[in-house]
């Protein structure tokens, strides 16, 4: 079956509650074990001291380590990566620092896609550097050898450890080649140290793009986002191998960041409408897209729809994306004074950040997502004090365009 349909039921037996077509909220702290033997084996699985047997039923523990909701939405969202497993969180950066402390080591080399998202960037600058752990940045100009260049020149390069990728960036949606990146991390990887490809796929999955079938080792996942796709929310995940997966679940189990079994449930009700939202998003945003490109107070809109033939970009948005997504941005003619006018005179779209939800949000990049970007830096990203970005909802369409027309008209 396709995914949508087993987000119906995959991964719940109606039998373990009253039949109950819906699986209801576990809103328990601890387990009871049935004898101490069963304790026994399933902390011995829980803590990596040893692999589950085919054959055995690992049960539950401690809501910190796992929940019936949490594990039942994990059996859901892996489906759409097709992956072997996935770990849910109760941020999306709680998935990002996780997998980045359990993969890197003070002493530990990695490189990154910019621009990147802020907490990402913040984590990377302020966290990971006092750790002794170093990041090397590269853009969507970059080739194969300018990164390898930058891995060579640097003093660790004999640690490098991971390709971390967010692809498209935000909020430009430049794109950055996984085909590349994979081929990267191959070619430096070792029997005693692989390099591992993890793609935050946050702006485009995990309906548009599949990384780990282009050879990523984790993607993940602000579930927060299309996920969810309700602003009600905060929640993150990473999908990946099982051999992967389990590392990452156990220091999670230490961090203590699993979500709670409310915010379990809750996706589960957001993934049975998660294609069809985002299908409904793509197609607004598309209309929204064309009518910008035509305006005459919008002087460029960035949005993978209208990438040109023949570009490199345009390859690799044809090699890797299943769709152009619903995000987008646009320069306004004139300035942060033009870009404030337009945004204080929007209706129907709602002045704030995040993005991916059934209601359509705007915002100013240069002052409120990405102010934290050294100006130097934002001129390299386009990030302009003209810069609108759009996340796209499911209202229609029609109604979208009259609320952003009447809103121009102001500017
Ligand atoms: C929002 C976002 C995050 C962080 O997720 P939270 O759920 O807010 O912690 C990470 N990456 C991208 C691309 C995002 O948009």
């Amino acid at each position: 079956m396709q995914p949508e349909s087993l987000m119906m039921t995959a991964g719940y037996d109606k039998e373990w509650s009253q039949g109950a077509i819906k699986c209801p909220i576990f809103q328990t702290s601890t387990f009871v074990f049935n004898k101490a033997e069963e304790g026994k084996a399933f902390f011995e699985v829980a803590y990596g001291l040893r692999e589950k047997d085919a054959a055995e039923n690992v049960g539950l523990i401690y809501s910190r380590l796992n929940n019936p909701n949490v594990e039942i939405l994990e059996d859901r969202l892996k489906i759409w990566d097709a992956a072997e497993d996935c770990a849910c969180f109760n941020s999306g950066m709680s998935a990002i620092s996780t997998v980045f402390f359990e993969f890197l080591k003070p002493g530990s080399l990695f490189v990154y896609s910019a621009p990147i998202y802020g907490g990402t960037h913040h984590f990377i600058q302020h966290v990971l550097t006092a750790f002794g752990i170093e990041g090397i940045p590269f853009g969507p100009n970059d080739t194969k050898d300018d990164i390898l260049q930058k891995i060579n020149a640097h003093p660790l390069k004999d640690h490098m450890k991971m390709i971390y990728v967010e692809t498209p960036a935000n909020p430009t949606n430049h794109l950055f080649s996984l085909r590349m990146c994979s081929e990267i991390a191959k070619g430096l990887s070792k029997d005693e140290n692989k390099v591992l490809l993890v793609v935050d796929n946050t702006y485009m999955g995990p309906i548009w793009q599949h990384p780990l079938e282009l050879g990523a080792d984790l993607v993940i996942y602000s579930a927060t986002k299309y996920i969810a796709g309700h602003s009600d929310l905060i929640a993150g995940a990473v999908s990946g191998s099982k051999q992967l997966i389990q590392r990452v679940k156990v220091l999670r189990t230490f961090f203590g960041n699993l979500p709670s079994p409310n915010t379990g449930w809750l996706l589960m009700r957001s993934l049975e409408t998660m294609k069809i939202r985002m299908e409904q998003q793509q197609a607004n945003a598309k209309l929204i897209a064309q009518y910008l490109s035509k305006h005459p107070k919008v002087a460029k809109v960035y949005y993978l729809g209208l990438l040109e033939k023949g570009t490199a970009q345009w390859d690799i948005f044809n090699e890797q994306c299943k769709g152009e997504g619903a995000m987008l941005s646009f320069d306004i003619v004139g300035g942060e004074k033009e870009a404030f006018a337009f945004l204080n005179h929007l209706k129907l779209i709602q002045l704030a950040v995040s993005l991916g939800s059934t209601e359509s949000l705007a915002e100013h990049p240069a002052t409120m997502t990405h102010i934290d970007i050294p100006e130097n830096e934002k001129k390299i990203m386009n990030i302009t004090s003209s810069l609108v970005r759009l996340s796209v909802g499911v209202e229609h369409a029609d109604d979208l365009i009259a609320d952003i027309e009447k809103a121009l008209e102001k500017v």
